[in-house]
């Protein structure tokens, strides 16, 4: 049946929006569970989902806080925003108190308000997360995006912020930087962290540091920009990554005092759209952000996993020829399939998305294409999310071996043979 001019998408939708995909990370997941269910075997490593189960005590704490129903006001539980500042007071040294932290329902939503009230472009590294540049198309802002490059780690340089600047060093800038880096799986030096600084104080730029991935550090050496630029930098985080809680939902923005006005735009905003953040949710927080000898544990060993796992991916796939970098950080690699580049065209694979499409229907390997996270369509760039593997069994395993120890992937194999058979299909694929 034909609609109604009336009642047609083209006339009734708002233009930013229309013709819009839902989020290449939810589809991927939605794309591969519909496979599953069709009995067909798929190597889930597309959604960048934490395997690891939440710490007990938090999920303990949730439990104990089932019965709290009361709206919270809308920037947040008092009690938690108090600790999630002391949290990266005690980590950076910087004097955050409660009144500088912004609770939300996810990190996500907390980006997509701070550029609803932000006034100024919005500046993105490439490769970078697939929701911050349709966030910004969303709301009709203006993109710029900075390029990085492979052989330097897909880092951000000072010298591609400066030239942006001195375009027009007075135009308002709020810049992205996300260490460390989903797509990348890089993160930035000390040193290099202090230039960033240095320039984005010049030119009075807007840090928003996503910090999401922070605690996955492999080595826990995990160190915020707002040491170094504390009155220009917002760090955003939350439970997803880090506390296995991604469907929980939770996320933080912690301002400097400067800042304090945008924070209370954002509150307007959120005051007059979701109201609160689910209160059971933030009781069990503030367990998570308190810490404690018990989830310090479960840090240890989830960044031990995921650096034995991420390493042998990373080994594989340059053994088999494809260029990428050994990950620092949370649980992606971004590979470069360009030196199969004529052996994938001679099979009718010229772009990102071909080479994804083909590999998941050939393999059951399910990865993202470079494309999605701003890269050209004719680079042969994916992301994997190497999460494909059983988090409570990894984390026990990893607790029965003693931490001095850098142990290999095999005392992990009963657990992610999943992982190692999509890494094994993989590069197969690319050698038939
Ligand atoms: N951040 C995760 C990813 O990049 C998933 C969550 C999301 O995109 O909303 O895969």
């Amino acid at each position: 049946m034909k609609l109604r001019k009336e009642y047609h998408p083209d006339v009734n939708l708002n233009l930013n929006v229309r013709g819009l995909p839902r989020s290449a990370t939810l589809v991927i997941n939605e794309h591969s569970k519909a496979l599953i269910g069709e009995g067909r075997r798929v190597f889930k490593l597309g959604l960048g989902q934490s395997p690891f189960p939440v710490p007990e005590t938090v999920v303990e704490e949730l439990k104990k806080n089932a019965h709290q129903k009361d709206y919270l006001p809308v920037t947040g539980l008092a009690e938690l925003r108090e600790a999630v500042a002391e949290y990266h007071r005690s980590r950076e040294g910087v004097a955050y108190n409660g009144e500088d932290v912004l609770i939300g329902p996810g990190s996500k939503e907390l980006m997509f308000l701070m550029q609803l009230v932000y006034y100024g472009d919005l500046v993105i590294p490439t490769p970078s997360w697939v929701s911050y540049a349709p966030q910004a198309n969303i709301i009709g802002r203006h993109i710029r995006w900075l390029p990085t490059y492979a052989v330097n780690g897909w880092r951000l340089t000072p010298d591609e912020i400066e030239k942006l600047c001195l375009q027009d060093p007075e135009r308002p800038r709020l810049i992205i930087l996300n260490y460390p880096n989903n797509p990348s799986g890089g993160t930035y030096r000390l040193e290099e962290l202090k230039a960033l600084a240095q320039i984005a104080r010049r030119y009075r730029v807007i840090l928003l540091s996503d910090e999401i991935y922070g605690e996955l550090h492999h080595k826990g050496q995990h160190v915020s920009i707002a040491r170094f630029y504390p009155e220009g930098t917002i760090i955003s985080s939350g439970l997803s990554k880090w506390c296995g809680a991604g469907g929980w939902r939770l996320g933080t923005f912690t301002f400097p005092h400067s800042l304090k006005w945008l924070l209370d735009a954002m509150a307007v905003v959120a005051s007059e759209t979701y109201t609160a953040t689910s209160a059971p949710i933030q009781f069990a927080a503030v367990t998570a952000f308190n810490g404690g000898a018990e989830i310090e544990n479960y840090l240890i060993h989830s960044r031990r996993v995921l650096r034995a796992l991420g390493k042998h991916v990373y080994q594989k796939l340059s053994e088999a020829g494809v260029w990428l970098q050994e990950p620092k950080g949370g649980f992606y690699l971004f590979p470069d399939f360009t030196p199969f580049r004529e052996k994938l065209k001679a099979r009718g694979i010229t772009s990102s998305e071909e080479l994804c499409n083909s590999l998941l229907v050939d393999t059951g390997v399910a990865i993202l294409p470079g494309t999605v996270f701003g890269r050209k369509p004719e680079e042969l760039t994916a992301r994997i999310a190497y999460v494909d593997f059983n988090g409570s069994e990894a984390l026990k395993l990893s607790s029965q071996m003693s931490t001095s120890k850098n142990y290999s992937v095999e005392s992990l194999s009963t657990c992610c043979s999943n992982l190692l058979d999509a890494t094994e299909r993989l590069c197969d694929w690319l050698h038939t």
